[in-house]
């Protein structure tokens, strides 16, 4: 379905539409799945999936080059990132 579309523009698409689902309340983090780390991750575990994520703190994450979002990134608009 999605094969033509390079995976950084699906990476970026996935993260846009976590970022809305979470402004809009869709989404919420929820505490380490391994550990109950408040400072957790989101892993998207499939992009075609995006709001499908797994929240783990990055002791427990399993892979740290896996598709990853800062919920610093995820806060509302104003939290100065950039
Ligand atoms: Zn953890």
């Amino acid at each position: 379905m999605s094969a033509s579309v390079p995976i950084a523009t699906m990476e970026r698409w996935a993260r846009k539409c976590l970022k809305i689902a979470k402004n809009c309340g869709v989404v919420e983090p929820l505490p380490c799945e391994g550990c109950g780390a408040r400072d957790v991750f989101a892993h998207q575990l499939d992009l075609n999936r995006p709001l499908i994520v797994k929240w783990l703190c990055a002791r427990c994450e399993p892979c740290p080059r896996g598709a990853t979002v800062d919920i610093a990134m995820l806060a509302p608009a104003g939290a100065g990132a950039r």
